[in-house]
């Protein structure tokens, strides 16, 4: 409890500082221009003194041009048209009516509707407040994320898992990348998609929820391709007996090898390529990738984003058999990624055995009974056994994204049961199967979607029934 409320005071402390800064900032900007204006007013009034006067010697001079203003005298020269005064004026106060009036609608549509709000404020912080074309996160010119911009991306991989974080520093999170749909290429689709994101070529934090095929077996291509600096993976010896990777076994270094405690979970050829790859990955620095076991309470975070993950502790993974399919999904981590006030709840394929553990300890960590969160990845492609009752009243949010490819599975993700617990609680949501790959944006306080494929909102709440869960 004790470090959950410290954990809030900082995050306190630092969004004080950063509303004093920009206040500050605010401050001089308004200072500099008010001195502007000064400047451009004073030399206005010179330049016109001075024609006053050169033209008032004209007129000594017995000149009989008109002056431009007369005093008293009803022509007026307006844009260098002349007309009456009296006409003038009415032209004038005509504009400034309409201008009036259109920025009052413009108030009115603001307020009342949501998604043109969203589209203003995404356009206002794109275009004027932080538009930054040397953040490192432009790409050819184009403005990938704008500076101060989080961003979670939800890849459509078909049947599988795949999300891209890109943090407001420059950093980056994937977590997962697999797939089990066919005619799926990761070279045709996920890896250009990845690298025009990743425009260094290197990522800062790798993380695998579990061993299933759909989340693992495209990260030892993502390993070959990409410089990782960081992996965070499951407790779970490979199968060194393997005669065809013999060789590789051979050749890990022993205590990389020695972390890895448990076997129980099932070792599939595709997580013992990534397993292999993760042990000798070579960090942007030159020296061997960080590992890091996902066990217990652990956080990633920069200076104004946090994510705190909750995964079973040393002890609970030792006493729990994780070789059954239901349970070896629940070694998931549940991340908790905060930004800006708002919250994004990682999920991977966690279903109604840990979510009870992560709601215990979320409660202990953050000193509350209930979290006010935002958005969801939906647990296990939408699966009946995740997303329970439960674990929704205790995060609140407002928006889910389900990666599923509910025409080629044979699970029958997502399922109606599913949705209809989100739809029951008003919670808007996107799938990759109908929307394609699926944005998530939070600029300033703003929480933003964006997806590939506009579908009608009635079509996404169509889930499936069947057997299979
Ligand atoms: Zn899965």
């Amino acid at each position: 409890m004790a470090k959950g409320e410290e954990n809030n005071k900082s995050t306190a402390k630092k969004k004080t500082t950063s509303t004093s800064k920009n206040s500050a900032k605010t401050t001089t900007k308004n200072t500099t221009s008010s001195t502007k204006s000064k400047t451009a007013s004073k030399s206005t009034a010179k330049s016109t003194s001075t024609k006053q006067t050169s033209k008032a010697k004209t007129d000594s001079k017995g000149s009989d041009e008109k002056p431009l203003v007369e005093v008293g005298k009803t022509n007026v020269k307006v844009a260098g048209v002349k007309m009456k005064k009296k006409t003038a004026l009415a032209l004038t106060l005509t504009i400034v009516a309409i201008i009036l009036i259109a920025a009052i609608v413009f108030a009115i549509v603001y307020v009342t509707n949501s998604d043109f709000k969203n589209q203003v404020d995404e356009w206002i912080y794109y275009s004027i407040l932080h538009r930054d074309e040397n953040s490192g996160n432009s790409n050819g010119g184009e403005v990938l994320i704008a500076d101060g911009e989080l961003q979670v991306h939800m890849l459509d991989v078909g049947q599988g898992d795949c999300i891209l974080i890109l943090f407001p520093d420059g950093k980056e999170m994937l977590i997962d990348c697999g797939n089990k749909s066919t005619g799926y290429s990761y070279e045709e689709t996920t890896k250009p998609y990845l690298e025009k994101y990743i425009t260094d070529g290197q990522i800062d934090y790798l993380m695998l929820t579990h061993c299933d095929e759909d989340h693992v077996d495209q990260l030892d291509k993502v390993l070959a391709g990409f410089v990782v600096d960081n992996i965070y993976m499951p407790n779970v010896k490979s199968g060194s007996t393997k005669d065809k990777f013999a060789e590789q076994f051979a050749a890990l270094p022993a205590d990389r090898v020695a972390m890895f405690t448990d076997e129980d979970t099932i070792d599939s050829d595709v997580y013992t390529k990534f397993y292999l790859g993760a042990l000798t990955e070579v960090a942007s620095d030159g020296n061997l990738a960080d590992i890091i076991l996902n066990i217990g309470n652990f956080a990633i975070e920069g200076e104004t984003y946090k994510i705190d993950f909750f995964c079973y502790t040393q002890e609970e993974w030792d006493s729990a058999n994780l070789g059954d399919a239901h349970k070896k999904n629940a070694v998931s981590p549940i991340g908790i990624l905060q930004y800006n006030g708002k919250r994004v709840v990682l999920t991977g394929d966690s279903n109604e055995i840990n979510e009870p553990n992560f709601i215990e300890k979320a409660k202990e960590f953050y000193g509350v009974d209930k979290l006010d969160c935002d958005v969801l990845k939906v647990g296990h492609h939408g699966s009946e056994t995740s997303t329970t009752n439960e674990f929704l009243d205790f995060i609140t949010v407002e928006y889910a994204f389900i990666s599923c490819n509910a025409s080629g599975n044979t699970f029958n993700h997502p399922r109606q049961a599913t949705l209809d617990r989100l739809i029951a609680r008003n919670v808007t949501f996107y799938r990759t199967d109908l929307n394609g790959n699926i944005v998530c944006k939070i600029s300033g306080t703003t929480i933003s979607f964006e997806v590939e494929t506009k579908v009608d909102a009635e079509l996404l709440k169509q889930g499936l029934t069947g057997e299979t869960s």
